[in-house]
């Protein structure tokens, strides 16, 4: 079994005396600034000067500065912009400001990865990584929770780069839930097979194949959104308690049955072949080159795919049944067509 660091295994005073810059304020940015501040560290959030987040951070009792101020103040610069921004925003305004003994820090190891920042070798490079969206990380730090974090070192000239990813993830509450250390590569390649594979692409192909089966054989669109979409979470939740067991422990013997003998003819061998491939365009930067690419030219394959599954029918059924029912928690802040801040 991996080692896993909790509260008493990380040190937040080794942040004392030090200035953490938390550049960006959207889902992980405003996360990180407010815990960190609230566990009692020294916090500036550093914003393009015309952003749009800036009231908000300044509301919520956080000092703004521009991205290059931020940077120059601080000891520890928390890299919180999205992945395909970060190499623009780092060699404008962070690079120029970074001096010897300075910690780089990412929740996501993308950029270093595949190569597109490289830092100077006297600045340490880590990691710190909770393992949920931002607004659960904040949500559970104000809880006296946590959501669980992945450490890791990429380079270490001052020999603290650890103890300060720890100290940080503690500061965000992620070593009351458990921290493992990784390496930038295990997390950047298994957090983007995890989510192309399973987690977003493999389960919304999954979602929609199903909800297309149903209502092409002539079901209620409704219905169908029920059993292959509402229900999924319900699933999900017992795995997440008792893994595939406890599923299939609750399940009825009839849906169970069904599992064993349906399960692998509609994810047949060949989806793992194709697992492997996507693994391998992965592995090669592949499919990292051709997300930066469309980012840079503008999102257009981006936005042409985000536009073509948001016209999905599931989504206009789901749409119209959410509405009618109190229980679903309605997001304030969730705009169709947008990111998550
Ligand atoms: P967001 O899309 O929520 O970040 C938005 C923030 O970045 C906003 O404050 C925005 O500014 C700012 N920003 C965008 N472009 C620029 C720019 N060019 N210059 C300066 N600021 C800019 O990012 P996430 O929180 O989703 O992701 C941040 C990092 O965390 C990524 O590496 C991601 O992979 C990782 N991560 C994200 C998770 C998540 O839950 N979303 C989970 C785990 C890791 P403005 O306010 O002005 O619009
Ligand atoms: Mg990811
Ligand atoms: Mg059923």
């Amino acid at each position: 079994m991996t080692d896993l660091y909790y509260d008493d295994d990380a040190d937040l005073s080794v942040l004392s005396g030090k200035k953490v810059a938390v550049i960006g304020y959207g889902s992980q940015g405003h996360a990180h600034a407010l815990s960190l501040r609230d566990s009692g560290v020294d916090v500036v959030v550093g914003l393009k000067a015309e952003s749009s987040s800036k009231a908000k951070a300044e509301e919520q009792g956080l000092t703004v500065k521009t991205v290059a101020e931020a940077a120059a103040e601080a000891d520890v610069i928390m890299i919180l912009v999205p992945d395909q921004h970060q190499a623009a925003v780092y060699s404008a305004e962070i690079a120029p400001h970074l001096v010897p003994g300075n910690v780089l820090l990412f929740s996501h190891g993308f950029n270093i990865r595949f190569g597109y920042i490289e830092a100077p070798t006297e600045v340490g490079v880590a990691m710190v990584a909770p393992k949920g969206p931002g607004h659960v990380v904040r949500r559970e730090y104000e809880a006296g929770r946590g959501v669980p974090a992945l450490i890791a070192v990429e380079q270490d000239p001052s020999g603290e780069a650890k103890s300060i990813a720890l100290a940080y993830a503690k500061g965000i509450g992620g070593t009351r839930a458990g921290v493992i250390e990784t390496t930038f590569t295990e997390e950047t390649e298994t957090d983007l097979f995890g989510e192309q594979a399973v987690l977003c692409g493999g389960a919304s192909q999954l979602v929609q194949y199903g909800f297309e089966t149903l209502t092409e054989a002539g079901y209620k669109p409704e219905i169908a959104y029920f059993e292959v979409l509402h229900e999924l979470k319900l699933i999900v939740d017992l795995m997440v308690e008792g893994g595939l067991t406890k599923q299939r422990w609750s399940i009825s013997d009839t849906a169970e049955f069904g599992d064993y003998v349906s399960g692998p003819r509609v994810i047949s061998p060949e989806v793992k072949e194709n697992m492997k491939a996507v693994l391998a365009d992965i592995q090669s930067g592949a499919f990292a080159k051709r997300f930066m690419d469309d980012q840079r030219v503008g999102g257009k394959e981006f936005n042409e795919l985000r536009k073509k599954n948001e016209s999905h029918p599931i989504e206009s059924t789901g749409r119209e049944l959410r509405k009618l029912f109190s229980w679903i928690p309605q997001d304030d802040d969730y705009t169709e067509g947008t990111t998550a801040r």
